[in-house]
Parts: C-alpha cells; structure tokens; sequence
C-alpha cells in the first residue's frame, strides 16, 4: 500500500511541527540513502536494486519523539520502516512500499547503566553502549563485527558476534531483559516489556513494533587480548578452531578464513599472505593454551596485542567482514551462504566442493562452528541450488539473498496481526507465500 503525495505532505507538516525542519526531510537524495542497507553484498540482492524509495525520513531525537513520529505516520496511513544504521545485510532496511524510514541515528543516549544492565535508545551504536559498560567496569554479552550499527538494528535485523562462543546468540533469552517498543496505533505510547514479553520483538526486523529503547544484560568487565596465528592450510586452522574456543575463560571471538580470504584482507603483518590466519579475542590466561594448540597443528602465533582497540579491530574482521573484503579485492562478482555445523570442519573438502571455487570463513561457537561460504557468482539458481548438496552433506545454511523475517514466522505474524493490524510496519518483510529458501538463522 503506497501513500500518495497528500498523505506525505500532510505526515511532514506534522512532522515538521514535532521534531523541527532538521528532523525530517523530503529531498531525493536524503530519500535515496535512507532506502539501501548492506544488501549489495547479495549479487542476488543487488540485480533487484532499487527495491524501495523512502517518500519521507525522520530522525527522532530520543524514544518519546520515535513513538510520536510512529503515531504520526499511522493517523496519515504512511508505512514506517526503522533503520539504524542500514548495514544489515539482506535488504530488510529498505522501505520496499516506500512511506515513512525513521531513521534512529539521533536517538543515541545511554540512558542509564547500572549493575548487570544498560538503557540505551534505539540508536545508541554498539562501541557507545561497550564503551559505556567498560567505564562502568562491565561489558555486553555480544556485539556484531559492524560495530557502528545501533543496538535496534542489531536486536531486530542481528544476530550474534564477539561473544557468541559463550552467549549464543542475541535471540537466547539472556541478551535482552527489556524494551521499550511502539505498535501501529494513532496514539502509539512506549510500551515496556520485560523479560519473555520483549523476546518476541528480537530479530523480527521492527514488523510487530519498533524498539525506541532497550535493556541489555551486562557482565564483569575482563581484559582481552588480539591473539593472531597463521598456518600453511586452511585445514590445519580449522583442526583446532573449535578446542580454542573451547578454552576456558571462553574467548570472545575465534575466527578462520583460507589464505585466499585472508590475502584480501588490510595489510598487517600479523595475517601474513598466502597462509591460512586465526584470529581470536582471548582471556591472557589462555594465551599459552592456544599457543601450544597452535604451535600443535603446525601453526605459528604471528602477534598478541593488548587493549580494547586491538581487540575491536578483530571483531571487525569477523562474520561477514572478510567475505565484504574479498568482494572488494576482485572484479569478479563473489556471492556467500551463512553456513553452520561440525560438518564445516569434519567434512571441509566435500563444503569446498559444494560450489565451484568455493572458500570458506569460520567462527568457532560453543556446540559448532558457523560460517560464511563464498564462491563466484553465476546465477541465483546456481546459489540455490548448492542449498539442498549443503544439506545433504550435513551443514545447516541460512541464506542470505531474501529479506523476510526468518526466525519465529508464524510467531510473528501472530504478534504482528494485534499490533499492527493495518500492515504498516516495514511492510514485506513478512513471508506471506515464501517463494525463495531462507533456511535457518545461526541453527
Ligand atoms: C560486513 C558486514 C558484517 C556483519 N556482521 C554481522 C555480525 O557479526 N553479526 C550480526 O548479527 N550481523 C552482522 N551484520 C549484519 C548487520 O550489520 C548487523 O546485524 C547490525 O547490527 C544491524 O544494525 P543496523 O543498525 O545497521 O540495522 P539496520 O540495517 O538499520 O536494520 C536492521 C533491521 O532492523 C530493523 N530495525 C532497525 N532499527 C530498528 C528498531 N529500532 N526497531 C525495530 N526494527 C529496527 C530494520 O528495519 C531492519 O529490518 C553484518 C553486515 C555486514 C554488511
């Protein structure tokens, strides 16, 4: 259902009124950059570019002026689709009926740290919200390697990071202790949720309400270090990528890629060229432990770097990082499928083979690894097709060429039937009739 040109110059004039010229806009280009998210990193994605156009885009400044601005878009019959900071990766940032994009980016205040919890709003970034719980002396459970992106876009379009070998993901039920969401109604208010009530609201990509503000579990603050390791063979890094992150205090992050992803990435001398690279985010006290791990499988430990930089420099070359850095080392066009289980490294040939010229980066976690299979791109049946041989060989895939809400489906359609019974709330999203494979999120 797109708006027409009335009900959008009716929804900025109240707009306008309620957040200031500054805080809404009409004009192309400002449309244009509200309407694209990470999505071009999908060949499969990036042929169907531009999905959607933004008619208007607001920047709330704090969680009251994000459930006014939603209430505002309702009473005009405008569609609202949130965005943090767009690098979400499977295009369900972008308005694909046009209307509303409240964009979060202003609303970005700690609003309150205490022990084991942080208030943030919606478009608080992830290194704030660290940075905020270190000087209290805690740390979040888990941030994503786009650590710029805001802690809604990482709640409703993320799913795990630095800190999933020990927390899972960000669907777990630890992650969140409450938010503070809006539903499609005229006269939307902030509605605080606590505990299973605010689950629903996780990774469904803001269809059943938008989160203004959220709670997050903290923990004691501990020192890590940026441990760098290489080896001759990819196989020889995947043969003790899951003991490492098996190490007790848990690592961080524990992350693999062959040589070839790792020769795309930026230079430094701790990931030497043509050698398979591990890196991981470590407690000190497990340094020796995965050094004689290393050291084992013929590898060598290239580096330890000490302080949060070193170590947030890791986390940002991990998930999909190093397939964004291959894509750009070539012309040629790489597509990737988020794969997962012991198969990824109990039978590495066989995923290898699964497509042509295939190339795998890994992620240790606590019961398999996950990880992204990139390949050359040659066509979206070609893509498709290598889901059910991954299948067949064992490995769980998530498929990242779709944008629909993948993890609670009817769950959400449920929720989303009382609270947005008009359909407004990044309308799309939502698998009516899927005709596309999504396969499953981090299982
Ligand atoms: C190179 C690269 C690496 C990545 N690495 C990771 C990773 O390690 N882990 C991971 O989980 N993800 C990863 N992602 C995906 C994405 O970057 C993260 O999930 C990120 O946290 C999303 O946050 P954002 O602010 O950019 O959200 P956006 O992209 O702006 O939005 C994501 C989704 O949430 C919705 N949304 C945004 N804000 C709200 C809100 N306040 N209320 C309701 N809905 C909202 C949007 O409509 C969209 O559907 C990666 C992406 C890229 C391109």
């Amino acid at each position: 259902m797109t708006a027409s040109p009335d009900q959008i110059a009716a929804l900025e004039a109240e707009l306008t009124a309620l957040l200031g010229e500054r805080g809404v806009t009409t004009e192309l280009r400002g449309r244009e950059k509200a309407s694209l998210d990470g999505a071009k990193m999908s060949p499969i994605l990036a042929e169907q570019l531009p999905l959607g156009l933004a008619d208007i885009v607001a920047f709330p400044a704090n969680a009251e002026q994000i459930a006014q601005t939603v209430a505002a878009a309702v009473r005009h019959g405008v569609s609202v689709t949130p965005r943090g900071k767009g690098t979400g990766n499977y295009g369900q940032a972008i308005p694909l009926e046009g209307g509303l994009v409240l964009d979060m980016s202003k609303a970005r205040a700690v609003v309150e740290v205490g022990d084991g919890y942080l208030v943030a709003e919606a478009g608080t970034p992830m290194v704030v919200i660290e940075q905020a719980a270190r000087e209290a002396g805690q740390q979040i459970l888990m941030y994503p390697s786009t650590a710029q992106s805001s802690i809604g876009g990482f709640l409703s379009g993320g799913s795990g990071g630095t800190g999933s070998i020990k927390h899972g993901s960000n669907m777990s039920g630890d992650y969140v202790l409450a938010l503070d969401v809006v539903y499609a109604s005229p006269d939307a208010q902030l509605v605080h949720l606590e505990g299973a009530d605010a689950q629903p609201y996780v990774h469904t990509y803001g269809t059943a309400g938008i989160i203004a503000r959220a709670t997050i579990a903290l923990e004691p603050m501990q020192e890590w270090v940026g441990f760098y390791a290489s080896f001759p063979s990819f196989a020889d890094a995947t043969s003790v990528i899951r003991q490492i992150g098996w190490l007790e205090p848990t690592p961080r992050l524990v992350s693999a890629d062959l040589p070839r992803i790792a020769d795309a990435l930026p230079d430094d001398p701790a990931i030497p060229k043509g050698r398979a690279s591990l890196r991981a985010i470590l407690d000190p006290a497990t340094i020796e432990a995965a050094s004689a791990l290393v050291e084992g499988a013929g590898g060598r430990v290239e580096d330890v770097r000490e302080g949060p930089q070193a170590t947030v420099k890791i986390s940002m070359l991990s998930y999909n990082h190093p397939i964004e850095w291959l894509q750009k080392s070539t012309d040629e066009t790489y597509f990737h499928v988020e794969v997962s289980g012991p198969a990824l490294v109990e039978r590495l040939d066989e995923v290898h083979q699964v497509y042509p010229g295939a190339m795998l980066h890994i992620e240790a976690q606590r019961d398999h690894p996950i990880g992204m299979l990139a390949a050359p791109y040659v066509s979206a049946e070609e893509v498709y097709a290598g889901y059910d041989r991954l299948t067949a060989i064992g490995v769980r895939f998530h498929s990242p060429h779709q944008w629909f809400v993948d993890h609670e489906v009817e769950r959400t359609k449920a929720l989303a039937a009382t609270t947005d019974p008009e359909g407004l709330l990044n309308p799309g999203k939502i698998p009516l009739n899927e005709t596309v494979p999504t396969g499953v999120k981090w299982a």
